[in-house]
């Protein structure tokens, strides 16, 4: 009975984790997606918790409880921290994986090592080399997005970085290899441990070379590596809803860093491999041209003589929480018949979809909301781009300077339009940490401060009749 019982939740919890990524596809329907995959997972838990072989209900207890203790405060970061707080996740689950490799290896050896199977064994080198490295190397990646002071944010590299790199993980296969075919050899359990410590090892080595721009696509790499150390646990642990879900987990990241590989023109060993991001400060060619400044109101006057107008949301935005104020200047715009459009790029701000997110809070229609492959062809019948906390998603580097950590981006053509407002806070490089010449060339004007306080005060001129009418 029970086990029947456990069977139809696994395929309703299967059926619901389907859903509710179909259901992510869509800013209208992704509160339904979420509102499917918190059910999917209550339900996974509560059948795997029915079984009649689970005796220990206390430590299960004890360890929803930790859960929530951890993974509430966890939920109320701010959306600007949320890829660090998605890393951290998947460091978890990495980690949770391992350690479930390692007991039940050691179990097994303990108890009936003819119990581990060349099966079973290879599951368990591959959730245990998986799910260590995912945990080591989301914890780096989650402490270079936040900025932790002893990880180096930039990318460290050395000569041989790649041989090094691989021969570890190529000693850690072959340990591995080994005691699948001998687990209860004299040695095994050495060797055993030597896979996690080098998988451990691997997992920091893989993600110090890599920086700058290749973060987003990094983070979703290690997602699917967290999903595949699930896949594993669950032949492990003859869990096939863990099998599923690992496998959708796993695929779905693999699928988005594609998605995120192609949006930023990169192959998948160059992300992982070409050590991208390595800062090489390109010399400031020439004269040093000067900023030139714009004040509210003559900022206010270019864009009311304005026809198209395309604005260039940036990470900046979400930091000053511009959104509401850059709704209102929509509004105000529009009302007087110019075109406003947004520029969308694929990897502004710090997470996929990002500032889709933040304009969607504030009601902007989507219609109104335009991929980078659309816009660009536009930009120079755009008469005025308003920048708004974007630098490396609008920095012309990317273009040609071979040495910069965002060439071969694909940027969004703020420089092509007739004349630039860029908002900013101070001269400060984004995340890439290089100059961006866009802010020094010809048609470019500065608007210094947040964000939010700037379009608060542009907003003000067309509402408050400034002589803008
Ligand atoms: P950047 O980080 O390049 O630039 C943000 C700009 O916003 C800065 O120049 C900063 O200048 C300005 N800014 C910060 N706070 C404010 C504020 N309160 N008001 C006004 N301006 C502000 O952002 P982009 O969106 O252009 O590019 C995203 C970068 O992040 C890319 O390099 C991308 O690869 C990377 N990344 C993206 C991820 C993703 O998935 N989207 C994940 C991880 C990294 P100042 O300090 O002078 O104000």
């Amino acid at each position: 009975m029970i086990a029947n019982l456990a069977q139809l939740a696994a395929v309703l919890a299967t059926a619901l984790f389907i859903f509710s990524l179909h259901w992510m596809n869509d800013p209208k329907t992704a509160r339904r997606g979420v509102i499917a995959g918190v059910t999917a997972m209550v339900i996974a838990v509560v059948a795997t918790w029915i079984q009649p072989q689970i005796i220990h209900h206390g430590w299960i207890v004890g360890a929803i409880i930790l859960g929530f203790v951890v993974g509430v405060p966890l939920s109320l970061v701010p959306l600007t921290a949320v890829p660090q707080r998605t890393a951290l996740s998947h460091a978890f689950g990495g980690l949770a994986a391992g350690l479930v490799g390692t007991a039940e290896y050691f179990l097994g050896l303990g108890e009936n090592p003819a119990h581990l199977t060349t099966f079973r064994m290879t599951a368990l080198v591959a959730e245990v080399i998986l799910g260590f490295l995912t945990f080591t190397g989301s914890l780096m990646a989650a402490g270079k997005l936040q900025e932790v002071k002893w990880i180096p944010q930039r990318p460290v590299t050395y000569p041989g970085q790649n041989v090094v790199n691989i021969g570890i993980l190529g000693i850690a296969v072959a340990l591995g290899a080994m005691v699948v075919m001998q687990p209860a050899a004299a040695w095994s359990p050495q060797a055993f441990l030597a896979i996690v410590g080098l998988a451990t090892l691997f997992g920091v080595l893989l993600i110090i070379p890599i920086g700058g721009a290749d973060m987003p696509t990094v983070i979703s790499i290690l997602n699917s590596y967290a999903g595949l150390s699930a896949v594993a646990m669950g032949f492990v642990l003859n869990n096939k809803l863990l099998v599923t879900a690992g496998a959708l987990d796993g695929s779905s990241g693999l699928i988005l860093s594609i998605i995120m590989c192609r949006a930023m023109n990169r192959s998948f060993t160059n992300v992982l491999f070409g050590a991208f991001g390595t800062v090489q400060k390109a010399k400031a060619g020439g004269e040093q041209k000067a900023w030139k400044q714009e004040t509210v109101e003559g900022a206010a006057q270019l864009l009311e003589q304005a026809r198209l107008v395309v604005i260039v949301p940036g990470y900046g935005m979400a930091v000053a929480q511009a959104q509401h104020k850059v709704r209102e200047l929509y509004d105000q715009l529009t009302k007087r018949g110019i075109t406003v459009k947004f520029a969308m790029h694929p990897v502004a701000g710090r997470m996929p979809g990002h500032m889709n997110v933040l304009l969607a809070e504030a009601d902007i229609p989507y219609t109104a909301l335009i991929e980078m492959d659309e816009i660009n062809p536009e930009m120079p019948q755009c008469d005025v781009a308003v920048v708004v906390g974007a630098n490396d998603v609008v920095n012309p580097a990317a273009r040609y300077a071979k040495g910069s950590p965002i060439y071969g981006m694909p940027i969004i053509d703020a420089d092509k339009a007739r004349t630039c407002l860029a908002i900013k806070r101070s001269k400060s490089p984004g995340f890439a940490g290089i100059d961006n010449e866009l802010y020094v060339s010809d048609n470019t004007w500065m608007l210094f401060g947040d964000a939010k306080a700037v379009i608060g005060d542009l907003v003000k001129q067309f509402a408050g009749g400034s002589g803008i009418h």
